[in-house]
């Protein structure tokens, strides 16, 4: 809902309209035009350590947002028809309360974005049980794919180890390299999120690869990836990654990206969703690494400002 309307073509067979999720009467306006079967509520300001700054919009968009567009649907009097998708979040678990994290594992929100997602993720239930809707959530764990924007890790690892391939960049500044995700491949979650409004009743499921890395990790392979081995000295601020064979520094702490609350470990358990609608990802980590940095060094050859 948030395009550019002028990308719009004669004949495509979809029509993106202006709208934003603040902004009620928009909503209102294009739910009775477009009179759609299925919503996805994707719209989010999404990164956790600008919700720490932005930590009133983030609540404004992410959490009342959710509820605008589900009083939209019921204003419009299509809250038998339309079919709604919640984009909750792993980020819900914050400090987990048990490994691995499954629907029933209490939630412990660490920043302004997940307490949003929290407000999301109840007023979803709650007018499925007031209103009878169709509402879902998808407690989606971290996912990934050549399209994620670049202040999010994984992305911001791929592109600066392809431009350091490309002798574009000479270094890699991060903050924690400890924190451990489960990180499965985009392409695999939309699927499962198309796959949960097919059902006869609506639930909300965890979808989660159920394998956990570190970010350090994520940057050893990357940089495998491209032929060079990283070996870690020095510990805290001050640990550096070297390139093995010539000791340049690669990769640096910088304490700017640390957050004020961090998320330590998140690991998903997707069974239910497994047992329910036959969904597992396809996408394991070392094909995820694989696509994004096959996508960044041909993004860099090409186009290397970018
Ligand atoms: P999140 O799980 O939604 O917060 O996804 P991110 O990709 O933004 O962050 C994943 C983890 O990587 C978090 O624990 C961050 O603290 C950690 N991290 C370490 N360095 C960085 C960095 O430079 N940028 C980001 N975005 N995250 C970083």
């Amino acid at each position: 809902m948030y395009q550019n309307p002028s990308t719009h073509q004669e004949g495509a067979s979809f029509k993106l309209h202006y709208g934003d999720m603040t902004d009620s009467s928009c909503l209102v306006k294009i739910i009775a035009q477009v009179r759609p079967t299925e919503i996805y509520n994707l719209a989010a300001q999404s990164h956790v350590k600008i919700s720490f700054d932005l930590s009133e919009y983030t609540a404004e968009v992410d959490g009342v947002g959710t509820l605008r567009l589900l009083d939209a649907i019921r204003t419009c009097g299509l809250e038998k028809q339309v079919k709604f998708y919640q984009a909750s979040t792993s980020e819900l678990y914050g400090k987990v309360a048990e490994t691995p994290q499954n629907e029933k594992t209490p939630f412990y929100p660490r920043s302004p974005y997940a307490c949003a997602k929290m407000y999301g993720f109840w007023i979803v239930i709650n007018y499925r049980e007031a209103y009878d809707m169709f509402a879902c959530n998808g407690i989606l764990f971290n996912h990934e794919s050549p399209r994620r924007g670049e202040n999010f890790v994984t992305r911001k690892i791929t592109r600066t180890v392809a431009k350091i391939s490309l002798k574009q960049q000479e270094v890699l500044e991060l903050g924690n390299l400890d924190s451990k995700r489960d990180w499965g491949h985009a392409r695999d979650y939309v699927e499962a999120m198309w796959m949960m409004l097919q059902l006869e009743k609506p639930d909300d499921f965890v979808i989660a690869t159920g394998e956990t890395h570190s970010v350090r990790e994520f940057v050893e392979e990357s940089f495998k990836f491209i032929g060079k081995t990283i070996e870690w000295r020095g510990s805290g601020v001050d640990e550096i990654g070297v390139e093995k064979g010539t000791d340049v520094v690669r990769v640096k702490v910088n304490p700017k990206y640390f957050r004020p609350t961090e998320v330590d470990l998140l690991l998903g358990d997707a069974s239910k969703a497994k047992s329910v609608f036959g969904w597992t990802p396809k996408v394991g980590f070392l094909d995820l690494v694989k696509d994004m940095m096959t996508a960044d060094i041909e993004l860099m050859k090409n186009n290397p400002r970018a």
